[in-house]
């Protein structure tokens, strides 16, 4: 097969996964993408090109499976975007941008070459593939990966990720991103993160249940309290926190809250987890606009994704005083110049396939949301949301990262040619990991604490880590995003330092 052809094909999975956030597409679309940019190949080509991608990457044990290919149907695709987004191009690959944010960092601090080398590697990177008896009675295999970054300050720490974008270097990067944000928040874990790759929308909640539990054993070799303290994150909730909870302790014989996060709190959880993300980058959205001297009240904020992050950050936003001009999920959203009231946006989406019918507002694609001229821009999706394509035509004065790593590196060099200020991901969305905390020491004290005491101790470490980073960037002369990874390598360099190299 020609290269030309597998690199269009990989090009054309990476734009259908950008623009339309569904990631099972067919052999046809891939067909109609090129056939729109010019190029035309049958489609019998694009289906012998899946085969033998993925033949030929794929693990032996699938490689027959796979050759199959009209059989295996769904599979194969998901497969063509793992392959797509685990070829991308540096600015494209979030481990890439990560490990490019952290040379910056330790090249600035004279970092000693081997521990410097010590926080470019995962510490361990688990990936299971595994069954689950589906409701038809077919037996599907999954696959899932844990990526434990850095343990060196504490038990590893971080989100399981459900989507049919999940590839090992996006964990790999989510790991490493939330070392740093756990250190600069300065609480005693290190970094994690865990994902399956797969549709949640795509399955009944009978077999989400099965997937998770399966999961959950799977990884059950690595997690614990004491070891690593999965949480919610894209397409992860309560529901499922109890779940694998459930299933880890009736493995273990006992109730292990202390095992997950972001539980509901009748079952360990805690008061103000669900809201302490968005309500974190509410608070940095508003020490950004004190800092830069930008009016808060009636500040104008875009928010780009409308989940557990974007949806309560819009709330927080709207209770203080902000407008709300615009809001979106995956296929889309509404803006409205005079202002939005967030409940309803998204009361009306739980209702509706679309926005289209939402009174008093217009719809609008998730591409022009984010070139709103506006105050306050609030991406709370996925990665790579901001990339060199559009950061020229992004005209808010403030970028709050909800989301982990949703500007490339090249999209940030541009906005900050441009002035925008921006408050990068391991700061703003770091309330959610600090609440957590919270919860596992509540666990493990088996002693529950006022909602009160929550979110003030929230507000207070998200003011103070807020002022150590601007005082940073101010002395060293550099940006937000480094002078914050300053503070967390320095923190995790010395824990490393401090412990020494075994044996
Ligand atoms: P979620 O599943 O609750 O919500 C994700 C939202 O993004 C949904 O509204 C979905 O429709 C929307 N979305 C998906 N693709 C989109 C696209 N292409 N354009 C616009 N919207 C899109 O997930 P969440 O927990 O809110 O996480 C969002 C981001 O915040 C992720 O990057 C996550 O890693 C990060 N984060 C989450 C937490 C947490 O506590 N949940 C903590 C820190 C960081």
């Amino acid at each position: 097969m020609a290269t030309t052809c597998r690199d269009e094909v990989l090009a054309a999975a990476k734009a259908i996964l950008r623009t339309s956030g569904t990631h099972l597409f067919s052999p046809l679309e891939i067909v109609e993408y090129l056939r729109a940019n010019g190029t035309d190949y049958a489609e019998s080509t694009i289906r012998t090109y899946i085969v033998s991608v993925c033949c030929i990457n794929a693990p032996r044990h699938h490689a027959t499976k796979f050759a199959d290919f009209e059989r295996v149907g769904r599979g194969v695709y998901q497969l063509v975007v793992r392959e797509a987004l685990q070829t991308m191009a540096p600015e494209d690959n979030p481990y890439h941008m990560a490990l490019a944010q952290l040379k910056k960092v330790t090249d600035h601090m004279g970092l000693d070459e081997g521990i410097a080398q010590i926080l470019a590697s995962p510490k361990r990177e688990l990936t299971v593939h595994f069954p689950v008896r589906m409701d038809d009675d077919s037996i599907r295999v999954f696959t899932g990966y844990r990526v434990q970054h850095n343990m060196a300050r504490g038990p590893a720490k971080g989100g399981i990720r459900y989507h049919p974008g999940v590839n090992l270097d996006e964990i790999r990067a989510l790991s490493m991103w939330m070392t740093w944000k756990c250190a600069l928040i300065n609480i005693p874990f290190g970094g994690a993160k865990g994902g399956v790759c797969f549709d949640p929308k795509a399955l009944s909640s009978k077999e989400l249940e099965r997937l998770t539990r399966r999961y959950a054993s799977e990884l059950s070799i690595l997690i614990g309290p004491e070891k690593d303290i999965p949480a919610p994150d894209v397409n992860t909730d309560d529901r499922i926190m109890s779940w694998f909870m459930d299933t880890y302790s009736v493995n273990q014989g006992y109730s292990v809250p202390g095992v997950v996060t972001g539980k509901p709190v009748h079952l360990g959880g805690t008061v103000g987890r669900a809201e302490a993300t968005g309500r974190g980058c509410a608070i940095i959205a508003r020490e950004c606009a004190r800092t830069i001297k930008l009016p808060f009240e009636g500040a104008t904020v875009v928010v780009q994704g409308m989940g557990n992050v974007g949806g309560i950050a819009a709330k927080t936003l709207a209770q203080m005083g902000c407008k709300i001009i615009a809001m979106s999920g995956s296929s889309g959203g509404v803006y409205s110049n005079k202002g939005l009231d967030p409940d309803r946006v998204i009361a009306f989406k739980k209702g509706h396939d679309s926005f289209d019918g939402f009174p008093d507002a217009e719809p609008i694609t998730n591409a022009d949301l984010l070139e709103l001229p506006c105050d306050i821009l609030l991406p709370a999706a996925l990665e790579r949301e901001i990339t060199s394509q559009n950061a020229g035509r992004i005209a808010a004065k403030i970028l709050v990262e909800g989301a982990n790593g949703p500007t490339t590196l090249d999209a940030e060099r541009v906005l900050l040619d441009k002035g925008v200020f921006i408050a990068p991901d391991i700061l703003a969305n770091a309330g959610g990991v600090l609440v957590s905390y919270f919860e596992w020491v509540q666990d493990i004290q088996a002693f529950f604490w006022e909602e009160e005491v929550i979110n003030q101790r929230l507000e207070r470490a998200m003011v103070r880590t807020f002022a150590d980073v601007i005082e940073t960037a101010s002395r060293e002369k550099l940006d937000n995003r480094s002078a914050a990874l300053l503070i967390a390598v320095k923190r995790v360099a010395g824990a490393i330092e401090a412990r020494g190299i075994y044996p």
